[in-house]
């Protein structure tokens, strides 16, 4: 299973809606309209050939087509593509002093994807099937519908779509520069939705400690479900603090990079729920671990982003938890992910059982 080829892609994808979160907006401060996508097509010279792929919204994204073809394509040529564990290691080791975290992490995950896909394509099976087939189906939220700058009418419009598909219940932004306007926006949909649907908040790292705790003792009034990225992300006494102070579950993980920050913060008991993002901690082979991790500490996993690849891991080896519904790089897939009745289903197709076609790559190439 010699590789024999790894080609680097950079795709430029229009948002399907714009988004704008506490820390995250366009160059003059409005919504973000595109994403970026590093995409690998890796061929062994049996002719199998898996795809896998890395984002970014902000900046980067030329770089992380650099590590691809530039770094690691030629580390990769003539290795046994089934040796992912070691060439994940081999990989991080090689470029660790520039990029234990973003980028080249970014990059990295395409190359594991695409080693999974092989594997997954030369075996046969289905990826999740591969990794352990725990479950056939994971529970849905909505999470592309509730951006800072949308109006409380615009989001319910979205969330009425997502509850019509019998999904779990929403997430939507809070990060207002006054928090008491994310107060009244999360009572408004409360109201609107009811006291049984799921509702989660996420403030993306924005506030301090004291305005952390007054929003965490009024979500706790509203009934909500987690309390997504209070701090700043490295502020791991912080979020035990506030996790020891609040009785509203803490979320956190979606831009932490490794197994080691993800144990850092289990072992301050500093997150209630573990959010791994599967491209920025370097791909499958990485997120198996931080899910070991969660299990052995009795943390609940809700995958962060990446829902056409993280379905995998998520129906493989986790017995509960959800999917984000977030199609940000759905339009470079030639087919929709499955969902009926609230609950995504993996591809039966062999390998992660997605395919990015020469047109598509052509359309949105930069
Ligand atoms: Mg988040």
């Amino acid at each position: 299973m010699k590789i024999a080829k790894v080609e680097a892609e950079l795709l430029k994808l229009p948002l399907p809606r714009p988004m704008q979160s506490g820390s995250s907006s366009g160059k003059k401060g409005g919504p973000v309209t595109d994403i970026y996508m590093g995409m690998t097509r890796i061929t062994t010279e049996s002719g199998i050939m898996g795809i896998g792929y890395g984002w970014t919204l902000l900046g980067g994204a030329r770089a992380i087509k650099s590590f691809i073809e530039h770094d690691y394509a030629p580390l990769l040529i003539g290795e046994n593509a089934l040796d992912n564990e070691r060439l994940w290691t081999k990989l991080n080791r090689r470029l660790q002093t520039v990029g234990r975290a973003g980028a080249a992490m970014e990059a990295q995950a395409a190359v594991d994807m695409a080693l999974w896909d092989i594997k997954g394509k030369a075996a046969n099976l289905p990826l999740y099937k591969l990794l352990g087939g725990t479950r056939e189906c994971a529970p849905v939220y909505g999470s592309d519908g509730g951006w800072l700058y949308m109006s409380v009418k615009e989001m319910l419009a979205v969330f009425d779509e997502y509850m019509n598909q019998n999904m779990m219940g929403v997430k939507f932004k809070i990060g207002h520069a006054d928090p008491k306007v994310d107060i009244a926006r999360v009572r408004q949909v409360r109201k609107a939705l009811g006291d049984d649907v799921w509702i989660a908040v996420d403030a993306n790292q924005k506030w301090d400690y004291p305005t952390a705790l007054w929003v965490g003792r009024e979500l706790e009034q509203l009934g909500v479900a987690w309390f997504e990225e209070p701090l700043w992300c490295d502020d791991i006494p912080g979020h035990a603090r506030l996790a020891r102070d609040l009785d509203i579950p803490i979320a956190m993980g979606e831009t932490l990079a490794s197994r080691y920050e993800f144990n850092a913060y289990i072992r301050e008991d500093a997150a209630d729920i573990l959010q791994p993002d599967i491209c920025r901690v370097g791909g499958i082979t990485e997120m198996l671990k931080i899910v070991t991790l969660g299990q052995v500490a009795g943390k609940p996993i809700a995958p962060h982003h990446m829902m056409e690849s993280t379905i995998h891991v998520a129906c493989g080896v986790m017995e509960s938890g959800p999917i984000e519904y977030m199609p940000w790089v759905s339009a470079a897939f030639s087919e929709d992910v499955i969902i009926r009745d609230g609950l995504m289903y993996p591809p039966q197709k062999p390998g992660l059982g997605l395919e990015i076609s020469d047109d598509t790559i052509a359309k949105y190439r930069i």
